[in-house]
């Protein structure tokens, strides 16, 4: 007797015989959570089609960038005209410009910027930037923030303070991560020792202001103060990765919601990617025109790409920062978010399941714990196989989330009062046999 295969398991030995893995992105693989991925066929508002014909609640958001949702009417006629204005061509276009204006609007701290195609481009200019333009070659990150794949930002904590790190990827000469130093997230005493000891040599800090790549970690008021000022007090540039916040948790980015508890706070450089593109390969960062203009045809620091600013990525990103700049976008957006977390919350309590989570804007986080962690070692604490069983009984029921633990879920404008109900109702019957 021969059983008919699923047609997504089809689709993944089919892929997995051309393509490492079957994905062009480990985490799509679901290694961490085991199974099939869900091969996707469309995507309509807060809804994804897979393989299967089976209707999800999408909580991914194509990890981020997909705010609108899926097919946003206004996005779709501006991507469908430029499309019909021609692909590529190379060459500086108006809305290029408009997109950067539009940016600057919004996150003042931004006085120029340079777009390019994905956040590891963002990242590894914005670091050969720093560089270039403090002519220093040490660089502070955070455990357990992503920045993209460059050679400089992967990276794992080393064992004691103040260590440099080792990298966390085949491939990566020691040469070239041995500048690179990793300290914990949240840690003031670690980031001012760090100073006192590499001060003159350290070009830039890179964080994530609210750590997606944990799941959902928020930077503290009082560690984020610190790194704004040892970077002004040792002459080093402060990075803000706001290639998951930006345009997500607010407007203004992350920096908007810090600057208004920390008089006169601004980053020295920005990263923005996901929303920035609405769904397209496009990317960016920007900041104060004097380290800008180190850059080339300017300056000495080289970047380039040939498809960077292309002009059906930029009428993408443009339609959907116009959207997103409408009037009560954020407000409306976080309601939804934060029922979907407080109904999660509640479900949980009522099952017997500790769960607790947090949300900004349309980014959220929730972890199989009794308290919010606050870096990466806490995080890890989280118990890995509650995580599997949880996620694969939401997606049995229709709702698809990250298929890790350590990233964070999005919810978009298109998510109807309905779908948060519906979802919370689905994860009340998973948290039920979890208890
Ligand atoms: N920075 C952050 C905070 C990210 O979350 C990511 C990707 O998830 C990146 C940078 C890298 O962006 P990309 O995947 O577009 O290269």
């Amino acid at each position: 007797m021969t059983h008919a295969q699923d047609p997504n398991d089809a689709l993944f030995d089919h892929a997995r015989a051309l393509i490492p893995g079957g994905v062009n992105s480990p985490v799509r693989a679901f290694r961490a959570v085991g199974g099939t991925p869900a091969f996707i066929t469309r995507g309509q508002g807060a809804y994804l089609w897979d393989a299967d014909g089976r209707r999800l609640i999408d909580y991914v958001g194509s990890w981020g960038p997909m705010i609108l949702g899926h097919g946003h009417p206004a996005v779709l006629e501006a991507v469908h005209r430029a499309v019909d204005q021609g692909m590529s061509f190379g060459a500086p276009t108006e809305r290029e410009s408009e997109l950067a204006e539009e940016i600057v609007r919004h996150m003042p701290a931004i006085e120029m910027l340079r777009l390019v195609s994905s956040g590891t481009e963002a990242g590894m200019s914005a670091i050969r930037l720093a560089r270039g333009a403090t002519g220093r070659s040490k660089i502070v990150k955070f455990n357990g923030c992503y920045h993209g794949h460059a050679d400089a930002l992967l990276v794992k904590a080393g064992s004691g303070l103040a260590t440099f790190g080792h990298a966390t990827s085949a491939g990566v000469p020691e040469v070239v991560v041995q500048d690179t130093l990793v300290l914990e997230y949240n840690d003031v005493a670690q980031l001012e020792e760090a100073f006192a000891l590499h001060g003159a040599q350290i070009a830039c800090v890179i964080m994530e202001p609210i750590a997606g790549n944990m799941n959902f970690v928020r930077a503290s008021i009082p560690f984020m103060r610190a790194a704004r000022e040892l970077c002004t007090k040792h002459g080093a540039l402060l990075i803000i990765d706001e290639v998951m916040t930006g345009f997500r948790v607010a407007l203004g980015g992350a920096q908007s919601l810090y600057a208004k508890e920390i008089a006169g706070f601004a980053p020295d450089l920005t990263m923005l990617g996901k929303v920035v593109g609405g769904g397209m390969p496009l990317a960016a960062f920007g900041g104060r025109r004097e380290v800008m203009e180190q850059l080339a045809p300017l300056g000495p620091v080289y970047q380039a790409g040939t498809l960077s600013g292309n002009p059906v990525a930029t009428a993408c990103g443009l339609a959907t920062l116009r959207e997103v700049a409408q009037p009560d976008f954020h407000a409306r957006l976080a309601e939804r978010t934060r029922a979907l977390i407080a109904g999660l919350a509640r479900a949980a309590a009522d099952e017997g399941v500790a769960l607790c989570g947090d949300s900004e804007g349309g980014m959220m986080g929730y972890f199989l714990l009794p308290e919010l962690p606050g870096n990466y070692t806490e995080v890890l604490q989280s118990d890995g196989a509650r995580f599997n069983r949880l996620f694969h009984g939401l997606l049995e029921r229709g709702v698809y989330t990250a298929p890790a633990l350590y990233e964070a879920g999005f919810v978009s404008s298109a998510h109807s009062a309905g779908d948060i109900e519906e979802t919370v109702a689905a994860a009340r019957a998973v948290f039920r046999q979890l208890a």
